[in-house]
């Protein structure tokens, strides 16, 4: 059977002056993949992932993302894609339900698409009876639960996710990736990155990157296997040491 890829790179490289942030990496992710994109702090993961949502042109390679070329196609590229950041992208002056209407009117969403959808994403996290409070005051897991929803308002076929979980409890974590879980379930493609190896078992296959290239790329399994390792933590130990 012929994979049905929706993310594929190939000698993607990125160059700020004379430096190397991304050095000439090359993968594909098919459709419906939990794909781990993990690297120690600084080695590359944001600069590469902001290429792939067509944030950022890339120096030199070349690719494709949702079947658009992420050297000429951002725009295109933007519109078939969720992105969550690392840092917290939601109106915290804003109601749950505004951020909502605002997020969906920005991706070109009708009113009532917007109104089902955001009815359909709040009673998958049981948090319906909340869409009228504020952002800002809600906790952070919450806060994270939700930017995981509004970046999944207009059924992206890909999610990008930035250290979706950073700083949020264990039990959080554990609900959040039974959302990513269920959203690959129904089809939709997740790369994300997090600094949690327990988290990288969940993933069906995990990149490590190291100083700007990628020095692994296989199913938590096999890695494990190859590199002799216990667990994710040590496999990541034994490569970015
Ligand atoms: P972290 O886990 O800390 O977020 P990361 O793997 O996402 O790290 P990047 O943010 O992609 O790493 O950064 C990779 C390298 O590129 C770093 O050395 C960073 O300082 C550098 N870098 C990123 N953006 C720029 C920029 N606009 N200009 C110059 N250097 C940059």
């Amino acid at each position: 059977m012929v994979k049905d890829n929706v993310i594929e790179v190939c000698g993607l490289t990125k160059r700020f002056g004379a430096f190397t942030a991304v050095d000439g990496i090359s993968f594909a992710v098919a459709r419906g993949e939990i794909f781990g994109f993990l690297g120690a702090n600084g080695a590359g993961k944001t600069t590469a992932m902001r290429m792939l949502c067509g944030l950022s042109y890339p120096t030199d390679g070349r690719g494709s993302v949702a079947g658009y070329d992420v050297m000429t196609q951002g725009e295109q590229i933007k519109r078939y894609i969720g992105y969550m950041s690392q840092r917290f992208s939601l109106y915290e002056e804003l109601t749950v339900k505004e951020n909502m209407e605002l997020f969906g009117g920005i991706y070109g969403m009708r009113r009532s698409e917007i109104r089902h959808r955001t009815d359909e994403l709040l009673q998958q996290i049981e948090f319906a009876a909340h869409a009228g409070e504020r952002v800002g005051r809600l906790p952070l897991g919450w806060r994270q639960k939700l930017a995981f929803m509004v970046a999944m308002i207009h059924k992206p076929e890909i999610v990008f996710l930035d250290e979706p979980t950073g700083g949020v409890d264990p039990i959080t974590r554990r609900q959040f990736w039974t959302l990513i879980r269920h959203a690959a379930t129904a089809g939709t493609t997740i790369f994300v990155t997090t600094h949690y190896m327990d988290e990288a078992a969940f993933c069906d296959r995990v990149s490590i990157m190291v100083d700007g290239r990628i020095k692994a790329l296989d199913t938590p399994a096999s890695l494990m296997q190859q590199m002799q390792a216990r667990n994710m933590n040590e496999v990541f130990v034994k490569l970015c040491r």
